[in-house]
């Protein structure tokens, strides 16, 4: 794992234990919590957030909770729920400490968030407001302007508390109050909008996926976040930097029903960060559905998706995310973190890992017309070469090969050390079949359009690889090959960025207008025999092409399908 490097949210947090800030009986003294809402699949942005949180914890040693804040019952479902169970042990962290699990639901707070709004509506902090939407968002200003009391402001607290309760009672439709808090008497001035009177809790008749049709108001996140966080003794409280806002009403909150001996001091204290900007990809959760829903990629866990289960499958390991988020940092400042960083610890953590291989993508036949037909010379290479303990892999050569097509040129270019065929009375050129022989150009075949469809080599049976011969020849050229015959044909799809602009969402852009038609291009490859046996989920680098998986789904022993992972060198700059 990455080693940790220093940032403002570690510096808090020594120094909180340092001074012994969250230092309570029998509990670790960090204590953060990674709070996504069940509305959709985890991003490489929620990583973030995830390898702040849990890495905090595993850092400290404290813990860190998962916990759904699940309170937008339309939009919830179990199937997120799982998947992002799944997505956060996938990136290499639990929830689980001491045998103890700490996964939460914020609708398992719902009867005390409910008690605790009677509590504040009974010393006059918060009130039922009956203006129409309209009135109310109109009512509330503009940022630079005060907004105006709600004409409901003052109303009795019997009156806010018996019409709170009807509400929950189920008494009024969708929309006919809100419970909203009052901070203070000229709250409706604060200059931070999110101080005047937010909304506590509204009126939904909605079947929620874990409480079902026991409630018809659901709390409002400003008003749930903080209590959850108190409710569980979380200590730092981390958010991305649109919540700064927030925090005002935040300590009010934990403050005044810490004060009401709702739960105990220390409370929790909310710090932000800048949230990731990744080029060439979005993060919305709302725009990864229209992708979705409008068919642009095949499903959240499409291979072009930023999203955690995209990201698996396109080959990403858990190690490489960590080691990016590691390598980001954290810090106040809001900007855009470039793709080449996240491709960059890709291949960093992939170099090491991943077998080495040899692929055909964009196949050209070569024969070897003074190899006898029908035999064959096995060759051997590496594993992995820096992992000689690795051992080393086999597969024959014999008369007729595949080659990539960018290997041959009928009219070589200057300082093209490939194949090329005899030019009036100079040889053809002398190319290395790497781990295998020597080769010597001698013509090639076209067919009735023009297209060059084999190229003609003797070969020189001395020169092999790994043999006293092979050292008699001087050659620039080395390229890869299978043998034609042996060679395991299978589906190889070539991923690309999903958008050609860098900032496909940036400055009001309509992101769908921006899409790549090309990010995925699917060949028929030829690869070396040994890879039938690759496992889904199984990593190789194929030399000189880039770092391939067998893809989870698709892919089955004996007949693989892989996915291009990234290509060996940086190509966003381009
Ligand atoms: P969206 O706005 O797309 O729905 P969200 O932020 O509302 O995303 P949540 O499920 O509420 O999604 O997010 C859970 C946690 O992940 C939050 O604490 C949030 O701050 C954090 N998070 C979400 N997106 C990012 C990001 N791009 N960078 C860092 N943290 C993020
Ligand atoms: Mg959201
Ligand atoms: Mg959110």
């Amino acid at each position: 794992a990455a080693t940790p490097s220093p940032n403002f949210v570690r510096a808090i947090v020594e120094s909180d234990l340092a001074a012994g800030t969250h230092t309570r009986a029998g509990m670790p003294s960090v204590i953060t919590r990674f709070p996504p809402e069940p509305n959709g699949y985890l991003h490489v942005g929620h990583a973030k957030s995830i390898c702040l949180n849990f890495g905090l914890a595993r850092d400290y040693q404290g813990r860190c909770h998962l916990r759904f804040d699940d309170t937008n019952p339309e939009k919830e479902d179990q199937e997120y729920v799982d998947t992002i169970m799944d997505s956060v042990k996938w990136l290499g962290f639990t929830w689980e400490q001491g045998g103890q699990e700490y996964l939460h639901y914020a609708s398992d707070y719902f009867d005390q968030l409910y008690a605790m709004a009677e509590y504040l509506i009974q010393n006059g902090k918060a009130y039922v407001d009956s203006q129409s939407a309209e009135d109310m968002s109109r009512n509330r200003g503009n940022f630079g302007t005060p907004g105006t009391n709600s004409p409901f402001r003052d109303r009795p607290v019997e009156e806010s508390l018996q019409i709170f309760r009807d509400m929950k009672a189920g008494k009024y439709k969708d929309g006919e109050h809100v419970l909203r808090a009052r901070m203070s008497e000229d709250a409706m001035a604060s200059p931070i909008m999110t101080n005047r009177d937010p909304a506590l809790y509204r009126i939904r008749h909605a079947h929620h996926h874990r409480t079902g049709d026991k409630w018809c108001i659901y709390p409002m996140y400003d008003f749930t976040h903080p209590i959850s966080d108190a409710l569980e003794n979380i200590t730092h409280s981390l958010c991305t930097l649109e919540f700064q806002d927030h925090r005002p009403f935040y300590d009010w909150l934990v403050e005044t029903l810490a004060a009401g001996g709702f739960f105990d001091r220390p409370v929790p204290r909310q710090y932000e960060f800048a949230r990731l900007n990744l080029t060439y990809v979005v993060t919305s959760k709302r725009k990864l559905r229209q992708l979705v829903t409008e068919g642009v990629v095949n499903g959240w866990d499409d291979p072009r998706m930023p999203t955690i289960v995209g990201m698996r499958r396109r080959g990403y390991t858990p190690e490489a995310i960590q080691l990016f988020c590691e390598r980001i940092g954290v810090s106040k400042a809001d900007g855009w973190i470039d793709m080449s960083t996240l491709e960059g610890a890709l291949r960093d953590d992939l170099d090491p890992k991943a077998p080495r291989a040899v692929a055909v993508l964009r196949p050209l036949k070569l024969i070897v017309d003074n190899f006898p037909e029908g035999e064959t010379v096995e060759c051997s290479a590496p594993v992995h070469p820096h992992h000689p303990e690795w051992g080393t892999r086999s597969f024959p050569f014999s008369r007729e090969l595949w080659i990539e097509q960018e290997d041959f040129m009928e009219v070589p270019s200057k300082g093209y050390h490939r194949f090329y065929p005899p030019i009036d009375d100079k040889p053809g050129s002398r190319v290395r079949l790497k781990y295998g022989f020597v080769t010597e150009c001698t013509g090639f075949d076209k067919d009735e359009n023009g297209n060059v469809v084999a190229v003609h080599v003797n070969y020189f049976p001395d020169s092999k690889s790994g043999t006293p011969g092979a050292d008699n020849y001087k050659v620039k050229g080395n390229i890869t090959w299978v043998s034609a015959q042996h060679a395991l044909e299978a589906e190889v799809r070539l991923y690309d960025r999903l958008f050609l602009d860098p900032q496909p969402d940036g400055g009001g852009k309509d992101f769908m207008s921006v899409l790549n038609p090309n990010a995925l291009e699917t060949v028929t490859a030829y690869l070396e025999p040994g890879l039938a046996g690759a496992e889904a989920d199984q990593r190789f680098q194929f030399e000189r092409h880039g770092y391939f998986v067998a893809d989870r789904v698709d892919s089955v022993p004996g007949k693989p399908v892989f996915n291009r992972v990234t290509t060996l060198k940086d190509s966003w700059g381009k």
